[in-house]
C-alpha cells in the first residue's frame, strides 16, 4: 500500500465515522435529491421536471419529481429551469505537457502536479474521464490511474504508443515518449511490456505526416494487433489515409483515434466496418480556435495573457479548418450506418483543455449529427468504448457524474457551454475556487 493509498483509506474511515455520527440526526449526509431539472439521462427519453436521487456518490433513483418523493433527511437541490446531462468522457487526450498559465509546452512539464491540474480543468468543464493515448512516461500514468484525485477527472492510459522511430507524435517534446519499433520482435516485446502494465488500450500511429516520416507498415502493425489481442488488449490507430484505414480493419484494429483525412469513406470501407461492428471511431474533427464569447468563458480558467494569445491565434486562423469538410461527410455516413461513434478532443495539441470538448460537440453537430446523437457519443458511447460501466448515463447504479446546464443542449448544442454546476463521483466540483486559483481573480 502506497503512502497515497494509506492517506486515502484514512480519509475514507474518517468520513464514514462522521457520516455515522451525523446519520443519527435528522440529516442523511450522503443523500442528495436533485429536483425539477430536465434530465437527459442517456438511458431513455429526456425526463421533464425530473428527480434524481444520489446516495453515497451513486445514482439510486431517476424519474419524474411526481414519481420519486424526496426521502426524509435528504439534502434537496433545486434545479428548476436547468438541464442535466451525463458528464462527458474524452477518449483521446494527451495531458501533462503544457503549462497552461504560460502556454509553454515541454517534456519537463510532464509531472504529477501538472497532470492533476489538467484533470481538474477537465472536471471544471464537465469531463469525468479520459483516455491518454500513447504519450505517457514512466510510472506516473499508472499511479494516477490507480489513485484518482478528488475533484479531478479519472485518468486512463495507453502508456507508450507504438510507431516507427521518431514517426509517432509530431512535436519534439513528446516524440520520445512513444516506442520506436523496426522489427516484429521489438513490436511484440513492446506490447508485452504494455500488457504487463495493464494499459487500457494499445495506441499505434500509421501516418507518413505528409510524406516526412515512414509510417508503421502492415508487417509491424499486424503482429502488434495479434500480440495485443492474445493478451486481451485492443488497439486504436492514429490514421490519416483511407487506404491505411482499410488495411488496418483487415488486420483487426479495434478503433480509430481520428477520422480519415485524405478521402471520404467509400463503399468498400463501409463494408469492412459492417463486418466488424465493434470497431469504433473517435472523430476528432479539426478545431477552430476559440474566439468571441468563448474567450469570455475561457477567462474563467485562463490568465489574461493566455486569452490575449488565443485572440491573436483566432485572428490568423480560417473559420473552417482545412480537412473539416471531408471528415464531416464521412462522420455523417459512419454515424448513419451505426458505426460506434465515440468522442475525443486530442487535447494537448493546441486547443484549451476542457473547452475543446465543447467545441468538438458543436463540430460534430455541424458535420450532420443531431445534438442528441452527439451527446450520446460524448457520454454513453465513449464510456462503452472505454469500458467504464459506471459512467455514460444517469441511471440507478451509475456513479453520480453529471453536468447541470442553464439551457437545453438538445435545442442548441452551444448550450453545453452554459455550465451551472458539475458533479463528479457524487460531489460538486468547486468551480469558483478553481477559477480563482487559475486566474488570480
Ligand atoms: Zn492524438
Amino acid at each position: 500500500m502506497t503512502r497515497y493509498h494509506r492517506a486515502l483509506v484514512a480519509a475514507i474511515l474518517v468520513t464514514t465515522a462522521l457520516a455515522l455520527v451525523h446519520g443519527q440526526g435528522p440529516k442523511a449526509p450522503n443523500v442528495y435529491y436533485f429536483q425539477g431539472a430536465t434530465l437527459i439521462t442517456g438511458a431513455g427519453e429526456p425526463i421533464r421536471d425530473g428527480a434524481l436521487l444520489v446516495e453515497s456518490g451513486s445514482v439510486s433513483r431517476v424519474g419524474t419529481r411526481a414519481s420519486i418523493p424526496a426521502p426524509a433527511g435528504a439534502t434537496v437541490v433545486d434545479l428548476r429551469g436547468k438541464t442535466v446531462i451525463p458528464a462527458l468522457v474524452d477518449a483521446h487526450s494527451h495531458l501533462g505537457y503544457t503549462d497552461v498559465r504560460t502556454g509553454d509546452t515541454a517534456s519537463s512539464h510532464y509531472t504529477r502536479d501538472n497532470l492533476i491540474d489538467h484533470l481538474r480543468r477537465y472536471a471544471y468543464y464537465g469531463i469525468a474521464a479520459t483516455w491518454s493515448l500513447g504519450l505517457d512516461r514512466g510510472e506516473l500514468p499508472y499511479e494516477l490511474r490507480a489513485g484518482p484525485v478528488d475533484g479531478a477527472a479519472l485518468f486512463f492510459t495507453a502508456g507508450r504508443g507504438l510507431a516507427m522511430p521518431s514517426a509517432g507524435p509530431n512535436a519534439q517534446y513528446w516524440r520520445d515518449a512513444a516506442y520506436g519499433v523496426t522489427t516484429e520482435a521489438e513490436a511484440r516485446q513492446a506490447v508485452r511490456e504494455l500488457a504487463a502494465k495493464k494499459v487500457d488500450i494499445v495506441k499505434i500511429w500509421v501516418d507518413d505526416r505528409n510524406k516526412t516520416v515512414t509510417p508503421l507498415p502492415p508487417s509491424l502493425y499486424r503482429p502488434i494487433i495479434e500480440e495485443a489481442h492474445t493478451r486481451g488488449l485492443r488497439v486504436v490507430a492514429h490514421v490519416y489515409y483511407l487506404a491505411d484505414a482499410k488495411e488496418l480493419l483487415r488486420a483487426g484494429v479495434d478503433g480509430f483515434a481520428h477520422g480519415i483525412r485524405d478521402l471520404e469513406v467509400d463503399d468498400q470501407i463501409m463494408g469492412l466496418f459492417k463486418a466488424r461492428p465493434h470497431v469504433f471511431v473517435i472523430p476528432n474533427l479539426p478545431d477552430t480556435p476559440p474566439s468571441g464569447a468563448d474567450l469570455v468563458w475561457l477567462s474563467e480558467t485562463l490568465p489574461p495573457t493566455q486569452i490575449e494569445a488565443l485572440k491573436r491565434t483566432a485572428a490568423t486562423t480560417p473559420v473552417r479548418p482545412r480537412l473539416f469538410e471531408v471528415q464531416a461527410r464521412s462522420l455523417k455516413k459512419l454515424a448513419a450506418a451505426g458505426v460506434p461513434i465515440a468522442f475525443g478532443t486530442d487535447a494537448g495539441v493546441g486547443a484549451p483543455y476542457g473547452w475543446s470538448a465543447h467545441a468538438e460537440m458543436a463540430d460534430m453537430v455541424a458535420a450532420g449529427m443531431t445534438p442528441a446523437q452527439v451527446i450520446t457519443a460524448a457520454t454513453r458511447t465513449s464510456s462503452e468504448v472505454m469500458k467504464l460501466d459506471r459512467l455514460g448515463t444517469i441511471a440507478p447504479g451509475k456513479s453520480a457524474d453529471f453536468v447541470v446546464l442553464d439551457a437545453d443542449p438538445l435545442d442548441n448544442i452551444m448550450n453545453t457551454r452554459r455550465i451551472a454546476k458539475v458533479y463528479l463521483r457524487g460531489r460538486e466540483i468547486d468551480r469558483a475556487s478553481l477559477s480563482r486559483n487559475w486566474t488570480g481573480r
